[in-house]
C-alpha cells in the first residue's frame, strides 16, 4: 500500500487517479494494430468481382488500339477508351463503397460493444463508484464479487470465501481459494493464492484488492500476443454469397466462351476462316455478357443491410456482437428461459410463510414495509414467537437491504429473493440492523458468508450471538431438507422423517399457487467448526425453522410474446432453480404449457438421464425445475441434436459454457454478470423476455429483406445475360441499321443497370419493415440455402420472361429502323423500368398486391431517383457520349417506361389467381 501511494479507507483521488491514467495508460490490452486503412481499400480491388471487371477494362484496352491501329477507326476506338475509363470509376466506387461500409460496420460494431463494456467496482475519494474498466490505475481499491472479471492485477486486501477462476492463465481449470496472507516472493504465478489476476472470473464469494498493475504490465498482458485475437467474420450468408458470385463468374466464362465461340463458327461457316477482325467485332458483346452475370453491387448492399440490422436490434433494446446472430436469431426454433427475472418481475414479495407449525398470511404491497401478519389456522392469535428465530435467521443471514429514496418510496438493494425476507421482517418489527447494533438484546457478529449459489441453492452465514456459534442456512425445501436432521414444529424438535410430510405438503401448496418456496434453518457449532470448517462440513445436520412463500409476478407483456412466438413455431421453454410446482404453476399462467399437468423434469432427474433418453424427451419438454447450470448444456445439446436452432437465456456466472454451447446465448443487460454478457451472443438492454421476441421478429425480417433484395438483384443479371445471348444467337442478320455484331445491351448500359438502377432500390429494401405474416411461419431452415423455397425458380422465370422483354424491345427498334444506339438504349430503359416496377413485387414473399407499395419511403425514392437518372442519361449529350445512349421519341419513352410494368403484372395476377408459387 505505501509502495502504491493509496489508501485502503478512501482510495485514490481522481486527481491522482488521472495522473497514474496518463502515466500508465488505459487499462487494455493492445491486440494488434487494425489493418490500415489503404490495405482495406487495396484488398477490396483484387475481390472476384473486381477482378471481372479489369478483365473488362483490359479487353476494352485491346480493342481500342485495334481500332486505333488496324481499322484506323477513331470514333469506335474512342468509345472503347470511354468504356474503359466508365469501368475504372465503377471499380473505384466499388470499392470506395466497400471500404467505407468496412469502417461503418466496424465503427457500429464497436459503438455496440461500448455499451458491453466492462465495468468496476472501484473507491475513489472515499465513494464506491462503478468506473469504465479501462479507467483503472494501480493504487485503485476495487471491489469484486461472484460473476464478476478481475480487471486487473490486484493484491487481497481482505477476501470472503472467494474463489477465482484463473484457467487462462494457468490451465487449470479448478477455482482457486485466494487468501489475503503474506507469501514468500520467489511463489509460482498459479500459487500466489494473495493475488487476482487480470481476465479471471470470481466463481465464488467476494473481495476487496488493491490494482498493481494494469493493462499491458499484467500478467495477461504479458501473453498477450498468444490469445486468439477474434476476428471479424464473414456471416453464413456472407458466404454463401461469395460462393455465389464465384459460381456465377465460372458460369460467365463458359457463357463468354460459348458466345465467341459461336460468332467464330459462323464466321467459319460463313467465310472459310477465322480472322482477327471476327474476333475484335465480338469482344464489346463479349465484355458486355461478362459484366452482366455478376451482381456487382450485391456483397456490399449485403453487408451495409447486415449492419442496418445490427442497429435495428440495437433500438429494440437487443444487442448484438456479431453480425451472424443476425441471421442466427430469425432462424430460431427453440427458446430456452430462465424464468426468475426474464418472464417474471423478479419483485419478490412473501405472501405467506410457515413457521413453528403455523401457517400466516401476510398483507402488503411491494417493498414497503408495512403489512399485518396473520396466522391463517382457526384464526389463532398471532404469537411472535412462533416466528421470532425463523425471522431472526432469514434477516441476518442475508446481505439485502431495502433503502428509502427522496419521494419515500421504498427501494430494493441486492438479491430480489433475499430482499423478499427483510421485508417481511420489518412488517414484524426484525431488522438486520438492530440485530447487529449494539442496542440489540445480545452482542451479535457475523463471522462468515457463505453467498447463495445456484448450484447449491442454499446460502449460510455463522454469527456469533452472545457466546454461541451458529450457522444460520436458507435455502431450497427439499435441498435443504436433505441436509437437516430435525425441524421445529410447535415448539417442538421434530426428526425431519417425522417433518418431512408435513413440510412437504406445506412446499407443494405454495408452489401449487404458484410461490417461490425457500426454507430456513440454523444449527448449533462450536468455536472450532465456526471458524474452520468447509461449507460441506457445515452446511448439514440442520433445523428448519420454517418455510416462507414468496410470490414472483409474471411480467404482463411475456403472456402476449409467447403466444407471438407459438403462432411463429418457435417453443418456449422454462429453465428455472425453482420448485417443479412453481415452475408448472407459471409456465401454466404465461402460457408456456396448456395443460395443468404438463410434464416437468427437474435436475435431478437430467443426472439420471442419459443423453439418448433425454434426446428423446426434450423435444417435449416445456418445463425444467431445479436445475442447476450444468444441465443447461445437456438440454442444448439434446435440442440441437434435433437440428434446432437453440437460443438461451443466462445470468450467473456459471451459465457462461451454456451460452457458449447455445446457438443464440443471451445475457442480461442490468441484472447480468460480466462474465455472461461477455460470453452472450445477444444482449438484453432491458432485461425483458419481450426483447427476445422483438428480436427473432428483426432477425427474421432482415432475413426476409435480404433475399428480397438478392432476388430482385439475381433477377437483373439473368435478365441482362438472356437478353444478350438472345441477341447473339437470334440476330444472324442485320436489321435495318443494325448489324448482327450490334450487342443488345453496351457494357455500360449493363454496369449501370448493376450499380444504379438496380443496387440502390435493392438497399432501401434492407429498410422495409416486416410483412404482416413474418411471425406466423416456421423458421427458416438453417440448413437450407439462400436460394431455396423458390427463390431459385423466381429469379429463373422472372429473369427469363424479362430477358425476352428486352430482346423482344430491342428486336422491335430494329425493325422500326433505329439506328444502333436508339435500339440499345430502348433495351436499356426496357430492363431498368422492368426492374424498378419488379421491386415492388420482389420485396414480398406473396405478390406486390399483398403490400402497400409507399409503405417503404426509402424505396420510392430510390425508384424515383433510378427511374429518373435512367432517363436523364439518354437524354443528356454528355451521357449520350459517354454511354452510347441516345434520345427517343416521346411516345417510345411512354412506352419503355409502362410496358415493362405487364409481365410483373400479368405473373403476379397469375400467380393470386392460382396460387402459384415457383414464379
Ligand atoms: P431461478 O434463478 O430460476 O429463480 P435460483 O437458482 O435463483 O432459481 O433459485 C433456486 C432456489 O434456490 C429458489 O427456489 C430458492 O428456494 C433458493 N434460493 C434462491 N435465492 C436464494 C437466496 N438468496 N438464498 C437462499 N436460497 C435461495
Ligand atoms: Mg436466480
Amino acid at each position: 500500500m505505501k509502495q502504491l501511494k493509496t489508501s485502503r479507507h478512501d482510495g485514490l483521488t481522481t486527481v491522482t487517479a488521472n495522473d497514474r491514467l496518463t502515466k500508465y495508460g488505459q487499462n487494455e490490452i493492445q491486440h494488434e494494430q487494425r489493418e490500415p486503412a489503404w490495405k482495406v481499400f487495396l484488398r477490396s480491388l483484387g475481390e472476384p468481382i473486381v477482378i471481372i471487371l479489369w478483365i473488362a477494362i483490359g479487353l476494352t484496352l485491346i480493342s481500342a488500339s485495334y481500332d486505333f491501329f488496324v481499322k484506323n477507326d477513331h470514333a469506335h476506338g474512342m468509345s472503347a477508351i470511354y468504356e474503359g475509363l466508365v469501368i475504372f470509376v465503377v471499380i473505384l466506387i466499388n470499392s470506395s463503397l466497400t471500404y467505407w461500409q468496412k469502417l461503418k460496420a466496424q465503427k457500429s460494431l464497436d459503438a455496440l460493444s461500448a455499451v458491453s463494456r466492462h465495468q468496476s467496482n472501484v473507491l475513489r475519494d472515499n465513494t464506491w463508484q462503478k468506473i469504465d474498466a479501462t479507467q483503472l490505475v494501480p493504487g485503485d481499491i476495487v471491489d469484486v464479487k461472484m460473476g464478476d472479471f478481475i480487471e486487473a492485477d490486484l493484491r487481497w486486501l481482505s477476501v470472503n470465501e472467494l474463489q477465482v477462476n484463473e484457467s487462462h492463465l494457468t490451465g487449470e481449470s479448478d477455482a482457486v481459494q485466494k487468501t489475503r496472507d503474506a507469501l514468500p516472493k520467489e511463489t509460482e504465478l498459479g500459487d500466489r493464492t494473495n493475488m487476482g489476476f487480470s481476465g479471471s472470473t470470481v466463481v465464488n464469494g467476494s473481495g476487496i484488492g488493491v490494482v498493481t498493475a494494469t493493462g499491458m504490465d499484467t500478467e495477461l498482458g504479458k501473453i498477450a500476443n498468444l490469445l486468439q485475437q477474434t476476428k471479424q467474420q464473414k456471416t453464413p450468408i456472407e458466404q454463401t454469397v461469395s460462393q455465389l458470385t464465384k459460381r456465377l463468374m465460372l458460369a460467365a466464362f463458359g457463357v463468354v466462351t460459348v458466345a465467341i465461340a459461336y460468332d467464330l463458327v459462323k464466321e467459319y461457316l460463313n467465310t472459310g476462316m477465322i480472322t482477327i477482325t471476327g474476333l475484335m467485332n465480338n469482344i464489346s458483346g463479349a465484355i458486355a455478357l461478362a459484366v452482366a452475370s455478376i451482381p456487382d453491387a450485391l456483397p456490399v448492399v449485403l453487408s451495409i443491410v447486415l449492419t442496418i440490422g445490427a442497429r435495428v436490434l440495437a433500438r429494440n433494446k437487443g444487442l448484438i456482437k456479431s453480425l451472424s446472430s443476425v441471421e442466427t436469431l430469425g432462424a430460431t426454433t427453440f427458446i430456452a428461459s430462465d424464468k426468475t427475472g426474464t418472464l417474471t418481475k423478479n419483485e419478490m414479495t412473501v405472501t405467506r410463510f410457515f413457521a413453528n407449525g403455523v401457517n400466516f398470511a401476510v398483507d402488503g404491497d411491494g417493498y414497503d414495509p408495512v403489512g399485518e401478519i396473520n396466522s391463517i389456522k382457526d384464526g389463532k392469535n398471532v404469537q411472535e414467537s412462533d416466528f421470532i428465530s425463523f425471522l431472526q435467521s432469514a434477516v441476518l443471514n442475508n446481505e439485502a437491504q431495502i433503502q428509502r429514496d427522496e419521494n419515500g418510496n421504498y427501494a430494493p438493494l441486492g438479491n430480489p429473493t433475499d430482499v423478499s425476507l427483510i421485508v417481511l421482517g420489518h412488517k414484524a418489527q426484525i431488522s438486520r440492523d438492530h440485530l447487529l447494533s449494539q442496542t440489540g438484546e445480545q452482542d451479535c457478529d457475523i463471522l462468515r458468508v457463505l453467498p447463495f449459489e445456484s448450484t447449491r441453492k442454499m446460502m449460510s452465514t455463522v454469527v456469533k450471538i452472545g457466546n454461541k456459534y451458529q450457522l444460520l442456512t436458507k435455502g431450497a425445501p427439499d435441498v435443504l431438507m436433505r441436509h437437516s436432521e430435525s425441524a421445529v414444529l410447535a415448539d417442538n424438535s421434530v426428526a425431519i422423517d417425522d417433518a418431512k410430510a408435513t413440510l412437504e405438503q406445506q412446499v407443494l401448496d405454495y408452489a401449487n399457487d404458484a410461490l417461490r418456496t425457500i426454507a430456513v434453518a440454523k444449527r448449533e457449532l462450536t468455536k472450532e467448526e465456526a471458524l474452520n470448517a468447509t461449507q460441506t462440513q457445515l452446511e448439514q445436520k440442520l433445523t428448519i425453522l420454517g418455510i416462507a412463500g414468496i410470490i414472483d409476478p409474471p411480467r404482463p407483456e411475456v403472456q402476449k410474446s409467447i403466444a407471438t412466438l407459438r403462432k411463429a413455431a418457435v417453443e418456449v421453454v422454462m429453465i428455472t432453480g425453482d420448485h417443479a410446482a412453481t415452475a408448472r404453476a407459471i409456465a401454466y399462467r404465461l402460457g408456456i404449457v396448456t395443460d395443468k399437468q404438463a410434464p416437468v423434469i427437474e435436475g435431478r432427474e437430467i443426472e439420471q438421464l442419459s443423453d439418448e433418453q433425454l434426446f428423446e424427451l426434450a423435444p417435449d419438454i416445456r418445463v425444467y425445475a431445479r436445475v442447476s447450470p450444468e444441465h443447461k448444456q445437456r438440454i442444448i445439446k439434446a435440442l440441437q441434436k434435433h437440428d434446432q436452432v437453440v437460443a438461451m437465456t443466462g445470468d450467473g456466472v456459471n451459465d457462461a459454457p451454456a451460452l457458449r454451447a447455445a446457438d443464440i446465448g443471451i445475457a442480461m443487460g442490468i441484472n447480468g454478470t460480466e462474465v455472461t454478457k461477455d460470453s452472450a451472443d445477444l444482449i438484453l438492454l432491458d432485461d425483458k423476455f419481450t426483447t427476445i421476441e422483438k428480436s427473432v421478429a428483426a432477425g427474421r425480417t432482415i432475413f426476409a429483406n435480404i433475399k428480397n433484395f438478392m432476388r430482385q438483384e439475381l433477377t437483373t443479371n439473368v435478365a441482362e445475360v438472356l437478353s444478350i445471348l438472345l441477341g447473339t444467337f437470334l440476330i444472324t442478320q442485320p436489321i435495318g441499321h443494325i448489324s448482327e455484331l450490334t450487342p443488345t445491351l453496351t457494357t455500360i448500359m449493363v454496369l449501370w443497370v448493376n450499380m444504379i438502377s438496380d443496387s440502390m432500390p435493392s438497399f432501401a429494401m434492407g429498410y422495409d419493415e416486416p410483412e404482416h405474416d413474418i411471425m406466423a411461419v416456421k423458421p427458416r431452415n438453417v440448413n437450407e440455402s439462400v436460394l431455396a423455397n423458390h427463390l431459385l425458380s423466381r429469379v429463373m422465370i422472372r429473369g427469363f420472361v424479362m430477358g425476352f422483354a428486352v430482346f423482344i424491345a430491342f428486336y422491335w427498334a430494329a425493325k422500326a429502323g433505329m439506328q444502333p444506339n436508339e435500339a440499345q438504349t430502348v433495351a436499356f430503359l426496357t430492363l431498368v423500368f422492368g426492374q424498378l416496377w419488379h421491386v415492388f413485387d420482389a420485396r414480398s414473399s406473396h405478390t406486390l398486391f399483398r403490400r402497400n407499395p409507399f409503405s417503404n419511403p426509402y424505396l420510392i425514392a430510390t425508384v424515383l431517383f433510378a427511374g429518373i437518372s435512367s432517363l436523364a442519361i439518354t437524354m443528356l449529350p454528355f451521357f449520350n457520349t459517354l454511354m452510347g445512349t441516345s434520345p427517343l421519341s416521346w411516345e417510345v419513352y411512354i412506352a419503355v417506361i409502362f410496358l415493362p410494368a405487364l409481365p410483373t403484372f400479368i405473373l403476379s395476377g397469375l400467380k393470386e389467381a392460382f396460387k402459384i408459387k415457383i414464379w
